[in-house]
């Protein structure tokens, strides 16, 4: 079998009355780079690369980089290819765009090498632990165009936190960093009290806060009973984690602006985290993800990806999840201490709901992991046609 053709599609949508904020980002559309690898053989496999910044530059990288490799290549080697693209891109790569695109087509392959054999992509990774995983709702984003207030958000959140609790979910992951940090306490509190004690509730800052902040955060926040503190401070402060870890009894969670397994190991070697989060569309797909993952329970740190983005990309960490071990073993291992947990992102996002032919959706806080030939999902053709921005296409 060989690759005859790569198409890129770039896939946008705006969110209508429906716009949120995060410390760092004002969220007004939802956009995907969705990656398809064509074969001789009829099969096709799909991937997402990138998830942070614009689609274009990833893009490029499959098309002006990483084709000359793949076309003529045989798809049935993720790993092999992998080690191809990654080697080919070493000197000017290793973070960023580029591992984006290898991410994308990495899972592309993953996905052709399940439908050649018929099976799941988890069987060919070595088995599931789960064929359904615990989910989390990830919202209670700032609401609005802006500018946002503690008081106008506050009933909001209150809303969304309530709807939540209503649908099942255990868990509930929220923001925070866009306020003064005595204003999201507040949020906190409020949001603690909407869920009750029944419900895990984490929190999210990405990286808004410099290390002394992020530590008198923490600690006013035990009272809440927050189970993880994620991206306290910015991806690069190695010894700001160590001192936020330090200074509180709330986990400590990071990891979805990191790289390749080169780029996580200082982070289990000094033990800066509690919980890592791997997004496998950044940090080379499922072949790299699974490596993360071993040298994590190596150094017996959780692993509990990043997910987001497209139907895709959700079925790509609903595949990675169901291989990942109970850590640490138990008898009858309970979600999320010793079971991976799945990212829901609760906030609308038509690219995850509607694009795949059958949608891939929570019920009573679990997500069925798909057990159709490879990524176990079909896009829909026309759903894509929709939202399509531009396609291009590199062929043999
Ligand atoms: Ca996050």
């Amino acid at each position: 079998m060989r690759i005859t053709a790569i198409d890129t599609f770039h896939l946008r949508t705006p969110l209508v009355g429906a716009q949120f904020w995060s410390s760092q980002a004002y969220f007004h559309a939802r956009k995907a780079l969705l990656i398809r690898i064509q074969t001789d053989a009829g099969l096709t496999g799909w991937g997402e690369g990138g998830q942070y910044g614009p689609a274009e530059p990833v893009a490029s990288a499959v098309h002006h980089v990483l084709a000359p490799v793949l076309l003529g290549a045989d798809p049935r080697s993720p790993e092999v290819l992998w080690d191809k693209m990654y080697s080919l891109t070493r000197d000017f790569g290793r973070k960023g765009p580029i591992l984006e695109a290898i991410s994308g087509v990495d899972v592309a392959l993953w996905d052709i090498l399940g439908k050649s054999c018929n099976a799941p992509a988890y069987t060919l990774m070595g088995g599931a632990f789960r064929r359904r995983v615990r989910t989390y709702a990830t919202g209670l984003y700032y609401r609005g165009e802006g500018p946002i207030t503690l008081e106008q958000d506050l009933p909001k959140l209150r809303e969304e936190a309530a709807s939540y609790a209503a649908a099942g979910f255990p868990a509930v992951k929220m923001k925070v960093g866009l306020l003064r940090p005595e204003e999201d306490l507040v949020r906190i509190a409020a949001t603690r009290e909407v869920l009750g004690t029944g419900r895990l509730l984490m929190v999210d800052a990405n990286h808004a806060y410099a290390a002394h902040v992020a530590c008198r955060l923490a600690r006013a926040m035990e009272e809440h009973d927050i189970y993880w503190f994620e991206e306290p401070v910015e991806p690069e402060d190695l010894a700001g984690y160590q001192q936020v870890k330090a200074s509180t009894r709330i986990a400590i969670a990071g990891g979805e602006c990191e790289y390749s397994r080169f780029g996580f190991l200082k982070w289990f070697t000094s033990r800066a985290l509690d919980i890592v989060q791997p997004d496998l569309a950044c940090v080379g797909g499922l072949s790299e993800a699974r490596r993360i993952a071993a040298l994590a329970s190596a150094f017996h740190i959780q692993c509990m990806p990043h997910v987001w983005g497209s139907g895709v990309g959700l079925a790509a960490g609903l595949q990675f999840l169901s291989t990942l071990a109970p850590s640490p073993s138990t008898a009858a291992p309970v979600a999320p201490f010793n079971e991976p947990l799945l990212e829901w992102d609760a906030n609308p996002n038509p690219l995850r709901t509607d694009l795949l032919t059958h949608p891939v959706l929570p019920e009573q806080g679990y997500v069925p992991v798909p057990d159709g030939p490879g990524l176990g999902i079909e896009v829909n053709l026309d759903v894509l046609g929709r939202y399509l921005v531009n396609q291009t296409t590199t062929a043999a």
